[in-house]
């Protein structure tokens, strides 16, 4: 079984006076966690880079991060591609011309300092259509990790379906009075690796950040090892760097328990690569 530790290298929205200064003070303790594991070699960052400037302004932490994989991390509803918070630009061509301008000025680092492209992607927000499948096949990109394996009958995640094949209309107005209940796809529990195209989908499993480390680290256990009984073999698991900040513990005794299951970690581009 192999476990797939992956972050979203974003700024810290939800302290905006300490957007950068939470993701970096994150990012550091997140690769000091690594370290006591030996895990620096198999984790895979999915680098905002359009809103943290780390190839214009922050390229020491792509060096830190670069033991492991540096990965495309981009939020297309949020300026300067749209302004909506809700989904995806509408044409094609729009999310074509981002996504090849973002993966383009990334590997502008990681071709000249590792000889490596950008293979692996993440939408923000999760945020996924069949234009933006498309896209990641017209670029090259080789793995997708957007697609979360989260839909279990609670009535959170059936409004979150419903929603989903709303018009936009409905889902703006439904934005305003709940916020962040964004109508992204999502795949049922126990989703395996599978074939878009020529892009590899490799859903995600473990949400560890948010409300789900509320109980320290019960639910995130619990939710993995629903995913194992599901026959999960290949487990995705994400957070923001800034979320570990506080919660260390929680995070330890989580990689302790992914151990005990017998997990080895990997990288994402360890699928293409190896
Ligand atoms: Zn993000």
């Amino acid at each position: 079984m192999h476990a797939y530790i992956t972050l979203d290298v974003d700024p810290d929205f939800t302290n905006k006076n300490k957007a950068w200064e939470n993701a970096r003070e994150g990012i550091e303790r997140c690769l000091a966690l690594f370290k006591e594991f030996s895990l620096e070699e198999n984790i895979t960052w999915f680098v905002n880079n359009a809103e943290l400037e780390f190839t214009s302004r922050r390229s020491d932490y792509l060096s830190k991060m670069s033991d492991g994989e540096i990965a495309l991390h981009l939020h297309l509803d949020r300026p300067p591609w749209s302004s909506n918070y809700y989904y995806l630009p509408e044409k094609e061509e729009n999310i074509h011309a981002a996504i090849k301008k973002e993966k383009k000025m990334l590997e502008s680092w990681t071709i000249k300092h590792l000889d490596a492209q950008v293979v692996s992607f993440r939408s923000g927000d999760l945020l996924t259509s069949d234009k933006l499948f498309r896209v990641l096949n017209r670029l090259g990109i080789k793995i997708d990790s957007s697609l979360p394996s989260q839909f279990d009958w609670s009535l959170k995640e059936i409004g979150r379906k419903i929603l989903s094949y709303m018009p936009l209309s409905v889902k703006l107005a439904v934005s305003k009075i709940l916020v962040n209940k964004r109508a992204y796809p999502t795949l049922p529990l126990g989703a395996t690796p599978f074939m878009i195209g020529q892009v590899l989908e490799m859903p995600i499993h473990v949400y560890a950040g948010g409300s789900n480390l509320k109980s320290g680290v019960k639910w995130i256990k619990k939710r993995t090892a629903e995913q194992i009984k599901r026959g999960v073999k290949d487990l995705v698991i994400y957070w923001h760097p800034h979320e570990i900040l506080g919660k260390e513990r929680i995070f330890f005794d989580y990689i302790e328990y992914l151990l005990e299951q017998g997990f080895n970690f990997r990288k994402m581009g360890d699928n293409y690569w190896k």
